[in-house]
């Protein structure tokens, strides 16, 4: 199979935090590799912004260890390193002050797409927006990018659409979900909406329940106080985990547009019901293992932070009425693993004596690690025992399916960035989606502050608290195990 690159627009981006550590990791060798596979043309620019007083060289020097240690020996041709950094400028500028802005204003281009990523703190977005704006820096055709979080609650969410919205239309705001960027998140729809397989089934009356489960291998070690004034539910469930339950739950969308497929997501998220206390279990890790417990690493032994958390979610909507979601993710469990699992009902009547050897339809979709797609499909047991019934796995690894080009899926970021560049906002958050997600999110969290409910602690290196597999075994269901 030919990998299809199709150049961008020549653009200048401003990656405000330039210096910071998700600029290093994730966006500066993002755009390398983009540059490298011929996306990004010549005559593109970026330009690192933050306070930090660097000289140009000593930022490309900067940029070249990011690459080095970031991106993969394979795609580190040194001409190529070299034609990214004379790309690259640096201005030193204050979100909060006026120093740099002039320069930054002077250095610009008429004629090509401006963006502007804000790899900052939120604390200084509106501050951004606002001297853009100020220094007529940002023209109508401008983009701006904000990483999460955004917001703690509903009203520090409305609180910063208001100051965004006060200099950008709507259409000119990314806020991203890098979830939304992962190439088997995107397959959620490709799966859903261009086979006729799955959709007849995909409904209340035939699917039986859906998990959606996000483990992690790592604890908050590091970033532990900054983690506890936050916790799974608010870091992870109403952001990643609400898109993956949005992308299962949706209607089709009349048309694969941001418009069409936001509407469609918020539509899901407004038909959530709230969530008994009864059917979330939250959890903080142990010690163990050489490793110190959560407490430890939040620095915090009062800590009511969860590190873990499982959820039975109801979508009141005709389709799903009587199909539970379960959703649970965590930090230091088993194994690193994203997958959404949907189990499908028992057929109507069977024709067959051998019941015992009867499992349902399953079908796993693996978003990491090995992204692909498991079907588990009943078939006859071979040899002369008579119709004894087994079942199979169908299992189908992108990566194997797809040859070369499965092997270089470009990550999150990258694919991001480029819609940006596009002007496509599809896999980007609303305002109003992200407003609709903690409306239902800060009612739940509210409950247990208010109950003073206390996280269960569970073992590291386990599935998570016991009370979270009672949530699925008292109606007769159980968890997918998280496999090594
Ligand atoms: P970081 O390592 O602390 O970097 C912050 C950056 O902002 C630095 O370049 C810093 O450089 C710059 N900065 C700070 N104050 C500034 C000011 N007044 N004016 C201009 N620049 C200023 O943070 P980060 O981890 O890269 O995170 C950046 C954003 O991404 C945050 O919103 C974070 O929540 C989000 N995010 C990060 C990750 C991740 O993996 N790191 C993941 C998801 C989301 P100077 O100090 O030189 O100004």
């Amino acid at each position: 199979m030919v990998s299809r690159v199709i150049p961008v627009e020549p653009f200048d981006l401003v990656v405000f935090g330039a210096t910071g550590d998700l600029a290093r990791r994730k966006i500066l060798p993002g755009l390398y590799r983009r540059f490298w596979a011929g996306q990004v043309t010549a005559d593109s620019r970026i330009i690192g912004a933050a306070r930090a007083a660097l000289t140009e060289d000593a930022f490309r020097a900067d940029v070249k260890a990011a690459i080095d240690e970031f991106v993969s020996a394979d795609k580190r041709d040194a001409a190529m390193i070299d034609a990214f950094l004379a790309r690259l400028h640096y201005v030193p500028i204050d979100a909060v002050g006026e120093a740099g802005w002039k320069p930054l204003k002077d250095m610009m281009r008429p004629g090509v797409v401006r963006a502007f990523y804000f790899s900052v703190a939120p604390a200084l977005f509106g501050d951004l927006a606002q001297r853009l704006h100020s220094h007529g820096i940002a023209d109508t055709g401008s983009r701006i990018v904000v990483e999460k979080p955004f917001g703690r609650d509903l009203a520090s969410a409305r609180a910063l659409n208001a100051v965004l919205a006060q200099h950008f239309r709507e259409d000119q705001i990314y806020r991203i979900d890098h979830y939304l960027g992962k190439e088997t998140v995107q397959n959620l729809m490709a799966v859903r909406f261009a086979n006729i397989l799955f959709e007849p089934l995909w409904k209340s009356e035939y699917v039986d329940h859906v998990q959606i489960t996000v483990a992690e291998t790592v604890g908050v070690d590091g970033r532990g106080a900054y983690y506890d004034k936050s916790g799974a539910m608010r870091d992870m469930v109403q952001n990643h985990m609400m898109q993956l339950l949005c992308l299962i739950a949706m209607e089709p969308p009349y048309h694969f547009d941001p418009a069409a497929v936001r509407d469609e997501k918020l539509k899901v998220i407004r038909a959530l019901d709230p969530v008994a206390p009864d059917d979330i279990v939250r959890g903080q890790y142990l010690a163990g293992a050489g490793q110190d417990s959560y407490v430890t690493h939040s620095q915090n032994p009062a800590s009511r932070t969860e590190s873990y958390i499982a959820l039975k979610v109801h979508v009141s909507n005709w389709r799903w009425k009587g199909t539970p979601f379960y959703l649970r993710t965590g930090k230091r469990l088993r194994a690193r693993e994203s997958e959404i699992v949907v189990t499908f009902r028992e057929p109507p009547h069977s024709i067959f004596d051998d019941t015992e050897g009867w499992r349902e339809n399953v079908l796993v979709i693996r978003l990491q690690p090995n992204e692909g797609i498991n079907l588990k499909v009943m078939i006859k047991e071979p040899g002369p025992g008579g119709m004894r019934l087994t079942q199979v796995p169908l299992d189908m690894s992108f990566a194997e399916a797809l040859g070369e080009e499965g092997a270089d899926i470009p990550d999150a970021y990258e694919r991001l960035i480029m819609d940006v560049i596009r002007g496509n906002q599809t896999l980007f958050m609303r305002g109003d989606e992200v407003e609709a997600a903690w409306a239902w999110t800060d009612p739940i969290i509210q409950g247990w502050e208010a109950r003073g409910d206390r996280p269960r602690g569970y073992d590291p290196g386990s599935s998570g608290p016991e009370d979270a597999l009672m949530l699925m075994h008292r109606d007769g269901r159980r968890w997918r195990e998280i496999r090594e």
